[in-house]
C-alpha cells in the first residue's frame, strides 16, 4: 500500500463526521447526534463495539441472517459475499463489518466514499488487500464515479482494469485482484445506483432499536467502563436514546460524569433522569433542535406542510443533518409526517411542546403520506 493510500485509510478514522457532523456546534444539540462528534469519541468508541455477533444486542433478523451467510462461507472455506448495510448513523453498521471480519478470520480494511476521490486511491487499497480481507466502505453513496466504475468489476470478477497513458496510445490492462469481501454502509440506500446494489449479495437493513435493546447496550457499555448502574437508569437512558446505540453510549457517559459529580458515582433512575434533564435532554430524547424543528412546524408554520429546505433554514442545519439525523427519529415517534406537500406536525407533536393544534386543523390523509 502506498504511504498515499494508508494516509487516506487512516483518514477516515479522524474524519468522524457524515452529514450531522456540521451541526455540532452546539454541545447540547451534539448530545443526541447519532454521527461521530469528535476523535475522542470514537476512540470511546472503539471500546463498546460489539466483537462477535453474539455481543452484537437486537436486530435479531438481520444478526440471524449474517450469521448463515458467515457459516456458509466458512464451511466453503469461500469469502462472504458483498455485503451492503442500509440505515441510520450509530446503529452498527461498521461494527458488524468488523464482526465480519472477526468471524472470518480475515483483515479489515476501513475507508470511506468521500475520502476515495481518485479512481487511483480505490487501485491502491484493493492491489495491497490479502486473501479474504474484508473491506469497509462507509458512505459508500458518496462514491465518486470513477471510483465506483472500477469498484464493479473488482466485486465482480476480482480484476482491476487499470488504463494506463493518455489519447490514442492508452492501453488498459487487467489485474488479478485476491478474494476479498467489500462492506458498504450507507444511510441513503435511494442514492446508490442500481449497479453498484446489485453486485451486493446480500443487503442487510438496520432500524432504530428497541428500547429494551437500548437497555441492554447501555447495561453492557457500563459494565465495560466499570459504571455501576441499575435497571431503572439503564431504562432511562434507552428511553432517551433515539433508537440509536451511539447516543445511548454517549448518553452513559455523561450520565456518568453527572453522577460522580453530583452524587456518588453510582447512576439510578433519579440520577440519569436529573442528568439528561440538565443536558437538555427530554423524556423522549428530543434536544435542542428537535424542539427547534417541532416548534417551526407547529409555531411559525401553524401545521402548514412545509418544504425539507425552508425547515433545515428555520432550523439552522443543513438538509442532510435534517433527513439522516433529526427525521427518522421523529418519524419513528409518530411526531411529524412526510407528506407530498411536505413535513407536517402530527398532534402527537402538538401535545409534546404543551400546545392545542387550530381548530379545524386535521391529520392529512394517509393517501397523501409520501415516502421517498
Ligand atoms: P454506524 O457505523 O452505523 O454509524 P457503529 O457501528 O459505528 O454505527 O456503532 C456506533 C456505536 O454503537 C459502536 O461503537 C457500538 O459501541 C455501539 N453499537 C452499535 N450497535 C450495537 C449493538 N447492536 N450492540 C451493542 N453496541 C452497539
Amino acid at each position: 500500500m502506498s504511504p498515499k493510500a494508508r494516509r487516506e485509510v487512516l483518514a477516515t478514522a479522524d474524519e468522524g463526521g457524515g452529514p450531522g457532523a456540521s451541526g455540532a456546534g452546539d454541545p447540547g444539540a451534539r448530545l443526541v447526534a447519532p454521527v461521530v462528534v469528535d476523535g475522542g469519541e470514537e476512540v470511546e468508541e472503539a471500546g463498546l463495539r460489539p466483537r462477535s455477533l453474539t455481543e452484537f444486542v437486537g436486530q435479531a433478523q438481520l444478526v440471524e441472517h449474517l450469521g448463515i451467510v458467515i457459516q456458509a462461507a466458512r464451511q466453503r472455506q469461500q469469502p462472504v459475499d458483498h455485503i451492503l448495510f442500509a440505515g441510520p448513523p450509530g446503529l452498527g453498521k461498521t461494527s458488524l463489518a468488523g464482526i465480519v471480519a472477526t468471524e472470518m478470520g480475515a483483515g479489515l480494511r476501513i475507508t470511506s466514499g468521500p475520502v476515495l476521490t481518485r479512481a487511483g486511491d480505490l487501485a491502491a487499497l484493493l492491489t495491497d488487500l490479502q486473501d479474504g480481507d474484508v473491506l469497509f466502505i462507509d458512505e459508500i453513496h458518496r462514491l465518486h464515479r470513477s471510483v465506483e466504475e472500477m469498484l464493479y468489476s473488482a466485486m465482480e470478477d476480482a480484476k482491476l482494469d487499470i488504463l494506463i497513458g493518455k489519447g490514442p496510445t492508452a492501453r488498459s490492462i487487467r489485474l488479478d485482484l485476491p478474494r476479498f469481501t467489500l462492506v458498504g454502509a450507507t444511510t441513503r440506500t435511494g442514492l446508490v445506483s442500481g449497479p453498484l446494489r446489485d453486485r451486493f449479495g446480500f443487503v442487510g437493513r438496520l432500524d432504530l432499536y428497541a428500547a429494551s435493546d437500548l437497555r441492554a447496550i447501555v447495561e453492557r457499555s457500563a459494565r465495560i467502563l466499570h459504571v455501576e448502574i441499575d435497571e431503572e437508569g439503564a431504562t432511562r437512558i434507552a428511553e432517551r436514546s433515539r433508537g440509536t446505540p451511539r447516543v445511548a453510549n454517549r448518553l452513559l457517559r455523561r450520565v456518568r460524569d453527572f453522577a460522580e459529580v453530583r452524587g456518588n458515582g453510582s447512576v439510578t433512575g433519579t440520577t440519569a433522569a436529573e442528568g439528561l434533564d440538565l443536558f437538555g435532554v427530554d423524556e423522549l430524547g428530543l434536544d435542542k433542535v428537535d424542539r427547534a424543528i417541532l416548534e417551526t412546524l407547529c409555531g411559525r408554520f401553524g401545521g402548514q406542510p412545509i418544504g425539507l429546505t425552508t425547515l433545515a433554514q428555520c432550523v439552522g442545519e443543513e438538509t442532510d443533518t435534517i433527513e439522516d439525523a433529526y427525521e427518522p427519529y421523529l418519524l419513528q415517534c409518530g411526531l411529524i409526517l412526510r407528506t407530498a406537500r411536505g413535513r407536517v406536525p402530527t398532534p402527537r407533536a402538538w401535545a409534546h411542546l404543551g400546545q392545542l393544534p387550530p381548530a379545524g386543523s386535521d391529520p392529512p390523509e394517509a393517501a397523501t403520506l409520501f415516502e421517498p
